[in-house]
C-alpha cells in the first residue's frame, strides 16, 4: 500500500467467485456499490441516494480486503488501498495534503474502489484524540467522504476495522458508512469453500473438502491459506524426492490442519 497522490492503481484479477462464502457480503456491495454504479438513473428515479460507503468489521484474517480486492476485480475497477502505514504517514508529515491526494487519486481513476483498512486509525472518537492533528485528519476525512456524491462518483467507498467500536460516530451519519456489515470467521460450508478456491488450479487427488472444513473449527481464511501452505511445502518436498509432480491428497490436507491454530478465538 502507499499513501500518497501518486501511487500507481492496482488492477485485480480476483473477482467474487475467488472469494469463498460471505455471500450476503457480496449481495450488500451488489446493492450499495456495484449496481449504482452501472445504474445511476434507476436509483435516482426512486430517489435512492447513490454514494456513502461500506465499513466491514470482525477478526482478522477473515476476507475483509480479499472481499475489497475482488469487488474491484468484479467490475473492472481500480483499486486503492490505503493501509495504517500511510496514516500514520499523514500523522507526522503533510498529512492534510495527503488524504486528499488518495482522493483525488481515486476520483482521476473511476470507476476506483478506495479501500481504507485499519480505518479507526483515521477515525478515532474525536473525543479520544488529545492531539490536533489526528482531529484534523479525521475531520478532512469526513470531508473528503462527503464529496463522494457531488464529486466522487464512480469511487467506491470499502473500509474495514478490529475495532468499531472505536470509530466516531460521525462516520455513520448517512451518506457516510450508512452500512457496518460484521464479517464472521466463516461457518463450515464457507471453509469447504474456501478450500476449494486455494487449491485451483494445484496438483489435487478428488479431494473431501468438507472433512478438511470440519478439522478447521473457528479457522480464519488467512488460517486456512496456512494450512494449505503447509500441505504444499510437505507435498514439494515428496514430489522432490520422486522426481515427479504427486497430487494433494484429502489426507495430506488432514494432516497439516492440527499444524495451525485458530486465530479468530482471542478477537
Ligand atoms: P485483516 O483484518 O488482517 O486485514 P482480512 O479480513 O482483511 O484481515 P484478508 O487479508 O482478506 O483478511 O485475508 C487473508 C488471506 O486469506 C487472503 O489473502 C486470502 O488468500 C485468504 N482468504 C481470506 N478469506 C478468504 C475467502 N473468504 N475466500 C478466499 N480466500 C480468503
Amino acid at each position: 500500500t502507499g499513501g500518497g497522490g501518486n501511487v500507481p492503481i492496482e488492477r485485480p484479477q480476483v473477482k467474487f467467485q475467488d472469494v469463498g462464502g460471505m455471500d450476503a457480503l457480496k449481495e450488500e456491495i451488489r446493492l450499495k456499490i456495484i449496481h449504482p454504479l452501472n445504474h445511476p438513473d434507476l436509483y435516482r428515479a426512486y430517489g435512492k441516494p447513490i454514494g456513502g460507503g461500506i465499513l466491514m468489521y470482525g477478526p482478522p484474517g477473515c476476507g475483509k480486503t480479499h472481499l475489497a480486492r475482488a469487488t474491484a476485480g468484479e467490475i473492472s475497477a481500480g483499486f486503492l488501498s490505503v493501509g495504517i502505514n500511510d496514516v500514520l504517514e499523514m500523522w507526522i508529515g503533510s498529512s492534510e495534503r495527503n488524504l486528499h491526494e488518495v482522493f483525488a487519486n481515486a476520483r482521476d481513476n473511476k470507476p476506483c474502489v478506495l479501500f481504507f483498512d485499519e480505518v479507526d486509525a483515521l477515525g478515532a472518537r474525536r473525543s479520544d484524540l488529545k492531539h490536533s492533528a489526528g482531529r484534523q485528519l479525521t475531520n478532512q476525512f469526513l470531508s473528503e467522504m462527503d464529496g463522494i456524491d457531488a464529486t466522487n462518483e464512480g469511487v467506491l467507498i470499502l473500509a474495514a476495522t478490529n475495532s468499531p467500536w472505536h470509530i466516531d460516530p460521525a462516520f455513520r451519519r448517512p451518506g457516510r458508512f450508512d452500512r457496518i456489515l460484521f464479517v464472521p470467521p466463516p461457518d463450515l460450508a464457507a471453509r469447504a469453500a474456501i478450500l476449494e478456491i486455494l487449491l485451483r488450479g494445484k496438483p489435487c487427488d478428488r479431494i473431501d473438502f468438507l472433512s478438511i472444513a470440519k478439522k478447521c473449527e473457528q479457522f480464519s481464511g488467512a488460517d486456512l491459506k496456512a494450512v494449505v501452505d503447509l500441505a504444499i511445502e510437505a507435498k514439494l518436498q515428496e514430489a522432490l524426492k520422486a522426481g515427479m509432480p504427486k497430487p494433494l491428497t484429502t489426507a495430506d490436507l488432514l494432516a497439516a490442519a492440527p499444524k495451525q491454530r485458530s486465530t479468530t478465538k482471542e478477537w
